[in-house]
């Protein structure tokens, strides 16, 4: 058996605390009792939704409509290897009427019915999202919403394990009320100034009085270049990508789909005229 197939196990675990990070934004702090975790930051976990009760009609329900079974959904870990507990923050998906094809099935339930003492099954860990060996001297961070949380991850774990490492994160949200782990990466900022540089890009609305450069537009090529001054760095992008379905349906109609965050990114730094080694990308369509 591969070292890889030996690490993924299921574990029971019961959720210790639940902590609000945002309005649509939960972490859930599992306990897992003696089970040694055996992770790196950046590894995801999943969640199989066929164990929650409460979800059972609405599972077949969704498997009928779709024609297939549902699948695990995959969590990164917000916690980091170094610490006692292990975490997942998970960012409610909306249905929106006339746009959403279908209502999103596991993430309103973990994120707002999902209370402390709740028992479940998680499989883990995994991922290639992981910090490279041997380390970069300095590792580019470009993320949106929920997909900051593996390199909040990193970021931890490496800034206590590796202190000559240097972390420049952009970090779009859509108003400062919605930014996962706002305060606690300022709080980081803070604590490593010579290590942590932070610009904040907010897409409706501005944010005045933080300590950090923030813009009122979306990632652009101009933002990516001022975080990225030397083109060599190692960068990890992580965000809303295209879906699986998005693509599909867009190349049953013969068109193009849109880019989203993660399509946007990697196009401005293939313009930028990055090597494509340098760059480890994670999309959450
Ligand atoms: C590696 C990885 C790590 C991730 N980490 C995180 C994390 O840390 N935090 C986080 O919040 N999220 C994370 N995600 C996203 C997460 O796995 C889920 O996709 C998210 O929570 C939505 O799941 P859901 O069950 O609520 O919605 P789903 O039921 O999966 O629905 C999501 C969207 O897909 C559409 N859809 C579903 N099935 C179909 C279909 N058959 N045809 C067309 N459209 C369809 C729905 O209409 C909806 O718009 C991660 C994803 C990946 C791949």
């Amino acid at each position: 058996m591969s070292d890889k197939r030996k690490k993924i196990k299921q574990l029971e675990v019961m959720v210790a605390d639940v902590v609000e990070n945002t309005q649509e934004t939960i972490t859930l702090i599992l306990f897992t009792g003696n089970d040694l975790l055996d992770y790196k930051p950046g590894h995801f976990l999943t969640i199989d939704p066929h164990q929650f009760e409460a979800l059972e009609r609405w599972t077949n329900y969704l498997e009928d409509k779709k024609g297939k079974k549902e699948k695990p959904r995959a969590y990164s870990l917000s916690s980091a290897p170094d610490e006692k507990y292990l975490s997942i923050t998970v960012k409610e998906e909306r249905y929106t009427q006339g746009k959403t094809m279908y209502p999103p099935l596991l993430s309103p339930i973990l994120a707002k019915r999902t209370p402390k003492g709740t028992r479940m099954v998680i499989t883990g860990f995994t991922g290639p999202y992981t910090l490279i060996d041997p380390v970069p001297e300095t590792l580019v961070h470009i993320c949106a919403g929920s997909g900051i949380v593996p390199n909040y991850s990193i970021m931890k774990y490496a800034l206590r394990n590796y202190p000559e490492m240097k972390h420049r994160l952009l970090y779009s949200n859509r108003r400062w009320e919605d930014t996962i782990f706002g305060n606690e990466l300022l709080q980081l900022q803070k604590e490593f100034p010579d290590q942590v540089e932070l610009v904040f890009s907010f897409t409706r609305e501005p944010k005045s009085g933080l300590p950090v450069t923030c813009y009122n537009r979306r990632v652009d090529l101009n933002m990516i270049q001022e975080i990225l001054p030397n083109k060599n760095d190692s960068i990890y992008v992580c965000g809303p990508g295209l879906s699986v379905y998005e693509k599909k349906a867009a190349k049953k109609e013969g068109s193009k789909p849109s880019p989203r965050f993660l399509e946007s990114v990697l196009a401005d730094l293939e313009i930028l005229g990055v090597d494509k080694k340098n760059i480890k990308n994670e999309s959450y369509g």
